[in-house]
């Protein structure tokens, strides 16, 4: 019916089936789907190095087409031999290419020493080794975004029709610009925070995010601070985390959030936190500090529980997910062991 070779047939069936599968457990049905890419496998799809094209089964049967590729696609497929792609044709009526390189995973380095990671409300993320990625900087720019947006979505429902055509362009321009500055971010957190794993061989501990949206709204309400915590993307810096862990060999553990930001890291008793501080109110210590800090120091803790437990066992982990007062005592005993 559409003059496809069997091949590209077979593909386009697995690409739509794939898509309504997934459609499905979202329970948003496909409506359509735009011919704006291919699925390519190693049976229509090669790459050849030495004169850096690739082939592709077409309509018209198969063609080499010279790739215009950078030096970094270059050191990334040097030497490979990719077996699937997709063809795109991007909004620019350029045609591209996304070419999937498979890599085998280093084993994790075995460590029994863990930084824990906090993903703060404030700051982005601060580890228990007093690194700490500065929310301020970033709130600025994002604050400017948030005006722009706003006073352009006024144009936007208002004004002659040319403006309001205009801002409705604008306004699509810099959600792209405000999701790439984001991702941008989140790229360097991450490899920093692995690279530091990698200096001192552990393994990280972050938490298990779930929850985080209401857990960062409790405090304070006023509503740049809710949309603050709403937009930035720790899901997305969790993501990242954990596949530059497997890429580099760092071990990640999630852990269970409860009471990791109301117990003091130094004697385990619950203390008070008040925005960015935290104060123990067990007087034989008086710990006080950054809140984020202390939080990150409870994570490696539990986080340093769950690497010298032995592998396979998931025990620890139901009862420090069920149990709140399970996590104290066994927060207690490694401590009590050193
Ligand atoms: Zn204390």
């Amino acid at each position: 019916m559409f003059g496809l070779s069997a091949n590209l047939a077979v593909r386009a069936c697995a690409r739509v089936g794939a898509n309504r599968k997934t459609a499905k457990l979202k329970d948003k049905p496909v409506k359509e789907f735009k011919p704006t890419s291919a699925d390519y496998d190693a049976r229509i799809f090669s790459f050849r190095e030495k004169d850096w094209t690739v082939s592709l089964t077409l309509m018209n049967g198969r063609e080499h087409i010279k790739i215009d590729a950078g030096n970094y696609q270059r050191g990334k497929l040097k030497g490979r031999k990719p077996t699937s792609a997709q063809l795109c044709k991007h909004r620019d009526g350029n045609y591209y290419i996304h070419i999937q390189i498979k890599d085998e995973a280093p084993e994790p380095i075995k460590s029994t020493n863990v930084i824990g990671v906090d993903f703060g409300r404030r700051d982005i993320a601060v580890t228990s080794n007093g690194d700490k990625w500065d929310g301020k900087q970033i709130n600025d720019v994002r604050d400017k975004f948030s005006r722009v947006r706003t006073s352009l979505q006024k144009k936007a429902t208002k004004g002659i029709r040319s403006t309001r055509r205009r801002a409705r362009q604008i306004l699509q321009r810099l959600s792209g610009k405000e999701r790439r500055y984001q991702q941008w971010l989140n790229h360097n957190i991450s490899k920093s925070i692995i690279q530091d794993a990698l200096k001192n061989n552990a393994a990280l501990a972050i938490e298990d995010l779930t929850g985080i949206r209401e857990r960062t709204n409790q405090k304070p309400r006023n509503k740049t601070e809710r949309r603050r915590s709403n937009s930035w993307s720790f899901y997305q810096l969790r993501f990242f985390l954990e596949y530059k862990g497997i890429q580099f060999g760092v071990e990640v553990i999630a852990v269970p959030p409860a009471w990791t930001s109301q117990t003091c890291h130094q004697c385990l008793h619950v203390g008070l936190r008040s925005d960015k501080r935290f104060k123990c109110t067990n007087e034989a210590c008086s710990w006080s500090g950054d809140a984020d800090f202390n939080g990150a120091k409870n994570i490696a803790t539990i986080g340093a529980v769950f690497v010298n437990q032995p592998r396979g066992s998931n025990c620890l982990c139901c009862e420090l997910s069920t149990d709140s007062s399970g996590l104290l005592k066994s927060l207690r005993s490694p401590l009590a062991g050193a």
